[in-house]
C-alpha cells in the first residue's frame, strides 16, 4: 500500500534528494541503485524528481496515452494517402477525407482535455487505495504476461455486454453509441471518437477490470497496467484502420478479432459486438461475417423443410 510513497521515501530514505534537473536526479538515483536497470532508475528519478506522486502519474499517464494514440493513428493517416494500399482497405470506395479526419482528431482532442484527463487526474489515488504498486523493481515478464491475457479476456467481455446492450436498447443507441458510429467505414482516429459516457462505460473495462483484478489478488503493478493501456489502445485503433492485410493478426490467431470483424460492424451496424476476440460473438451468435450469414441461412432452410 501507499507504495509510490514508499518509493519515494525509499529513494529520499537513501540520500537521494530532489534534484534540479530530471537527468540529474537520474544520475543521483544511479549511483545509489546499481542494481536496477536502466528503465526503473528512470521511473524512480521520475517519481523522486516530481515529489507529487498524483501529478508524476498523472502527467505520465496523459502524455503516454496522447503519444500511444496520434502516434499510432498516424501510420493509418500515412496508409490512407496511398493509393496503391487501396487493394487492402476492406471498404474500398469509402476512403476518409483529410477534412473528415482532421475533424474527428479535433472533437478526439477534446474528449481528450475535458472528459479523460480529470478521470486520468484521478487514477493515481485510486489506484493507491487499491494497492497498486509503483515501486522498484518492475514485475517479472512472465507475472506481467499472465496478467496482460487475463485483462484482455475480461475487457473483451465487458466490451461484448455493454457494447450489445447499447445497440440493443433504443434509447442508448440514440442518446450514447450512435456518434461513434458516425463513420460506417472506419479509420484509426475514430477508436476513440464517442460519447462521454461511452467513454467512461467502455473504459471501465480498459480500468476497471484491473483495478478490480488488483482488489482481488493484491499483485498489480502500475507498469504492468500502463503496457496493458497500451496494447488495448493499439487494438482499438487498428481494428478501426478498416484495412486487412494477408499478415493481419487473426491469420495466426483465428480467436483476434482485428479490423476484419470491427468493420463489418460498423458498415452493417449489427453482430460483432466484442472488441479483441471472436468467441462471444460465435458463442451467442452475434458473429456478422459472409459465412456466419450463409450458415444461419443453411440453418433456417434446413429448419423450414423439416417443419414442411
Ligand atoms: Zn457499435
Ligand atoms: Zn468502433
Amino acid at each position: 500500500m501507499n507504495s509510490t510513497v514508499a518509493s519515494s521515501s525509499f529513494a529520499s530514505g537513501l540520500g537521494q534528494l530532489p534534484q534540479d534537473t530530471y537527468w540529474a536526479q537520474f544520475s543521483e538515483i544511479s549511483k545509489y541503485n546499481v542494481s536496477l536497470n536502466y528503465f526503473e532508475r528512470m521511473w524512480l528519478a521520475w517519481y523522486t524528481y516530481m515529489q507529487n506522486d498524483v501529478l508524476a502519474t498523472g502527467i505520465m499517464s496523459f502524455v503516454m496515452h496522447e503519444l500511444v494514440y496520434f502516434g499510432r493513428s498516424l501510420p493509418w493517416i500515412i496508409i490512407d494517402c496511398m493509393p496503391w494500399l487501396n487493394k487492402y482497405k476492406i471498404q474500398n470506395h469509402k476512403i476518409p477525407t483529410a477534412k473528415e479526419q482532421w475533424q474527428c482528431a479535433l472533437l478526439v482532442l477534446l474528449s481528450h482535455f475535458t472528459v479523460e484527463l480529470p478521470q486520468i487526474w484521478l487514477f493515481h489515488p485510486m489506484a493507491q487505495y487499491f494497492g497498486l504498486s509503483t515501486t522498484v523493481p518492475f514485475p517479472s515478464l512472465p507475472t506481467m504476461a499472465m496478467q496482460l491475457a487475463i485483462f484482455f479476456v475480461l475487457e473483451d467481455t465487458w466490451h461484448y455486454f455493454s457494447h450489445r446492450l447499447m445497440h440493443e436498447v433504443p434509447f442508448l443507441y440514440k442518446n450514447i453509441h450512435k456518434i461513434h458510429h458516425q463513420y460506417s467505414a472506419p479509420f484509426g482516429l475514430a477508436a476513440e471518437y464517442a460519447s462521454p459516457i461511452e467513454v467512461m462505460l467502455l473504459g471501465f473495462g480498459t480500468v476497471g477490470c484491473p483495478i478490480l483484478w488488483c482488489a482481488v489478488s493484491g499483485d498489480l503493478h502500475i507498469l504492468t497496467m500502463y503496457v496493458w493501456i497500451v496494447l488495448r489502445l493499439f487494438q482499438a485503433i487498428d481494428a478501426h484502420s478498416g484495412y486487412e492485410f494477408p499478415w493481419s493478426l487473426h491469420h495466426f490467431l483465428p480467436f483476434w478479432a482485428g479490423a476484419d470483424h470491427h468493420d463489418l460492424h460498423h458498415e452493417k451496424f449489427v453482430g460483432n459486438y466484442s472488441s479483441s476476440f471472436r468467441w462471444w460473438d460465435l458463442l451467442l451468435d452475434t458473429e456478422n461475417s459472409p459465412e456466419a450469414n450463409k450458415r444461419r441461412r443453411e440453418a433456417k432452410i434446413a429448419k423450414l423443410k423439416k417443419q414442411a
